[in-house]
């Protein structure tokens, strides 16, 4: 089909050189038997399965979207799309989308009507605010919302129910990513611009498989590689991905190592004499303490710990301190895996150490996995205050309670907000007795699923899940409400390089299926919540009110949107926070002048031991960085709590295909997405496999101390020793929509995966699991 892409993934190269414009490729694909001409209207959007933010537009034909077409003025992708970008609109109007509400009835959902399915929700949630208190209510959200959604979610749970159980799945994704970036400058908020690739004479990926997860921005790279005076980069990922491929360097270290090889690389950027001291000494705390630290990990102990040659690490090193315009980036390899933040600080330092930030080509993007997931940690919807605010400080509080006009004692801030691997030991427990979750699926997507699906069936637990398809997570659900998605709402949402764009409504949600925010909204007015004055606490109505209540709630903050207006996001495209009446045309890098919002009156957090995760008090954190400069923090590197014996002698480790998002509800539902990657494959080095007998098309059953699943075996590019196996896959659209039949009928990556997170962010380690493999005979 024209367009399709599935047998070349990141398309026709246009090479581009250092410091040049990226040229446009404009990338579209439509259903069968439609042209461009046959369109009736164009409706703007972006991606909504990846971080990326690929700009585009929706085509739409009686009342229908029937193709897609790449934005070619927009500052992201300039015209570029990826392969789920090109078909998963398709899964929009499948046959078995949630059209009505259902409730519980003798143990079976049953259809209803709005009305009493969010009676329903109301009494139950009044009943256990009447209780037993607000900690009885939780809310377990996405990270495919959007701002409006998520700020209305939190605007209703923490000045409304007064819950400080509100957390997105952003947790398992980029909780990481956020805490990094406020460990090292005092607020989230990647300090670098996808125009930094542009200029980058090193890019270095860290635990960052571009090529799958943003295709987009790897083809950029590709077009870097291809062009004049090319960027080098530094790979680190034990496997040999196809960013790997195009490598001057590549590491792949044993999992859960990850530290001890950052540890050597920091070491060897400070006694190779690579550091920019005035930038250090001029912008920066913690220099000699982390110098101390690191001064015993050389090459050769870290290559011992790692399972590399030393000279590899040395090369490593000489290749970032060698660079004049060195761009790094951060993704699941590290975020996923043990001392997941102490890891992805240590990339922080090398930038701060090189003093790359604030020019072009230079700078960090801790990425993010989900389209959205910006808009969770800002909006509030996740751990964090909305506004970047500190809860630990009470001005902060002040002032989301002068928004809010509610009394500053409602806003809990007791504590930081709970974690979702905490609200559901919680829900274990039984304290937490109420869980929306909305848009998506825990029963396949969170740690040890055996555990996960017998919380979720709890009868003492009340579940209201929010979808736009049947899951496992609604196979379990006490009320089922159903939602509009993508080209069926507005709203806008945020990139992974600060781009907001604003996602119109193209066509209307099928059968009753409403826009999250209005069932939201609905909820907010049903629970008759209130402000100070006895008005209204949700206020606004639609998209756009929202947007504007969200836009005096950021504003002077450093996610601040005061400058922005959906008249400028329809006018302009993608533009990228802050964006100010100082900025009217927002902030391409952030940083220049290496001041950052690190001081203490305005820091996001007070920070936390990168060892143990103990929170920093606030009178220790003045006295360390008065000035509010940049922190080089570190950690002593420990081996990790589950290590291989002979019982589980190989490493697993879960990732993705650029095929599926997450657990496939949408992009199964794509044909030409599912086709392609139709069912769980287990894929080890050929070592591995010539020592368990297993061939390429074998079934192999892999095992841990929590559980087993079954996939065919590919004779992979994983490092020997190391099993990995793609999370998407679970059981919706099996004989058994809930979970596997028998507990040797697993598909599903997280059957085996660890309880266990990274004590600063709270992210589970899905990358870090001891194993054994299995031949399946039968
Ligand atoms: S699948 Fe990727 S994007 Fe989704 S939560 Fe996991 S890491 Fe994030």
């Amino acid at each position: 089909m024209a367009g399709s892409r599935i047998d070349d993934l990141w398309g026709r190269r246009t090479p581009y050189r250092s410091g040049g414009t990226w040229p446009v490729r404009v990338d579209e694909h439509y259903e069968e038997g439609i042209t461009p001409a046959d369109v009736e209207q164009w409706v703007p959007t972006a991606s909504l399965l990846h971080s990326n933010g690929d700009a585009m537009d929706i085509a739409v034909a009686d009342g229908r979207i029937v193709g897609v077409r790449g934005r070619a003025e927009d500052r992201v992708n300039h015209g570029r799309l990826d392969i789920k970008d090109l078909h998963a609109w398709t899964a929009n109007s499948s046959a078995d989308r949630l059209t009505v509400p259902l409730v519980r009835r003798d143990g079976e959902l049953v259809e209803t009507d709005w009305d009493t399915a969010m009676d329903t929700v109301v009494a139950r949630c009044r009943r256990e605010m009447e209780t037993k208190g607000p900690r009885s209510i939780g809310f377990y959200t996405s990270g495919q919302l959007f701002a409006e959604e998520y700020y209305t979610l939190a605007t209703l749970a923490r000045a409304g129910l007064g819950t400080n159980h509100l957390d997105g799945n952003t947790r398992l994704c980029t909780a990481t990513a956020g805490e990094a970036l406020k460990e090292s400058f005092g607020s989230d908020g990647q300090p670098a611009s996808y125009t930094d690739v542009d200029h980058a004479d090193v890019i270095a990926l860290f635990g960052h498989n571009a090529a799958a997860t943003q295709p987009v921005l790897w083809m950029r790279i590709l077009d870097r590689l291809a062009g004049e005076a090319p960027p080098q980069l530094l790979v680190v990922d034990p496997r040999t991905t196809p960013v790997a491929e195009h490598a001057t360097v590549h590491l792949a270290p044993r999992p859960g190592t990850n530290l001890a090889l950052l540890n050597a690389l920091v070491h060897e950027t400070i006694a190779r004499g690579h550091v920019d001291r005035d930038y250090v000494h001029s912008h920066t705390v913690g220099y000699e303490k982390l110098a101390a630290q690191v001064s015993g990990c050389t090459s050769q102990w870290a290559a011992e710990i790692c399972g590399l040659a030393a000279a590899e690490i040395t090369a490593a090193a000489e290749l970032l301190g060698g660079s004049e315009r060195l761009l790094t980036t951060v993704l699941q390899g590290f975020y996923q895996s043990h001392q997941a933040t102490a890891a992805a600080v240590q990339v922080n330092n090398l930038v701060l150490l090189r003093g790359m930030l604030g020019r072009p080509g230079c700078g960090v993007l801790q990425m993010n996995g989900q389209p959205t997931a910006q808009n969770t940690r800002e909006c509030g919807a996740n751990g964090d205050l909305p506004g970047f605010r500190n809860w630990q400080n009470d001005e902060h509080i002040d002032q989301l309670a002068e928004v809010w006009n509610v009394d500053p004692l409602r806003v809990p801030h007791f504590g930081p907000s709970t974690h979702a691997m905490q609200m559901f030991r919680f829900a274990e427990q039984g304290s937490l007795t109420f869980l929306w979750i909305s848009a998506t699926n825990p029963a396949v997507s969170l740690p040890e699923l055996a555990r996960i699906r017998t919380i979720l069936a709890d009868e003492n637990l009340f579940v209201v899940a929010q979808d736009i398809f049947p899951t496992e997570t609604t196979a379990l659900a006490d009320v089922v409400l159903p939602a509009a998605t993508w080209g069926e709402k507005t709203g806008t949402f945020t990139n992974a390089d600060r781009t907001v764009h604003l996602s119109q409504q193209a066509v209307a949600p099928p059968g009753q299926a409403r826009s999250d925010l209005d069932i939201f909204c609905d909820f907010a007015r049903r629970m008759d919540l209130r402000d100070r004055d006895g008005e209204p606490l949700v206020h606004w109505h639609d998209p756009e009110s929202a947007f504007e209540a969200w836009k005096r709630c950021s504003a002077g903050r450093p996610c601040d949107y005061s400058g922005m207006s959906y008249a400028l996001l329809r006018e302009r495209g993608g533009i990228q926070w802050p964006c100010t009446a100082e900025h009217p045309d927002g902030t391409e890098r952030l940083y220049l002048e290496g001041e950052f919002w690190a001081a203490p009156a305005n820091c996001e957090t007070y920070g936390r031991d990168l060892g143990t995760g103990a929170s920093v008090e606030a009178t220790t954190y003045e006295a360390l960085n008065p000035q509010g400069k940049a922190l080089l923090k570190g950690a002593a590197y420990t081996p990790a709590h589950e290590e291989v014996d002979d019982d589980f002698p190989l490493h697993l480790i879960t990732g993705r295909t650029i095929f599926h998002f997450h657990t496939r509800t949408k992009t199964a539902r794509a044909p030409a997405l599912n086709d392609a990657a139709p069912q769980v494959w287990v894929e080890l080095a050929p070592q591995d496999a010539a020592e368990h007998d297993l061939s390429s098309g074998d079934q192999a059953e892999v095992v841990t101390a929590r559980g087993s699943l079954r996939g065919e075996v590919r004779i992979g590019t994983c490092r020997t020793g190391v099993v990995f196996v793609p999370f998407h896959y679970g059981y919706w659209d099996s004989d058994h929509p809930a979970g596997p039949a028998s507990a040797a009928q697993g598909t599903a990556a997280n059957e085996t995966t660890v309880t266990d997170w990274d004590p600063v962010s709270k992210q589970p380690l899905f990358k870090l699991s001891a194993a054994r493999l299995e031949k399946v005979t039968s």
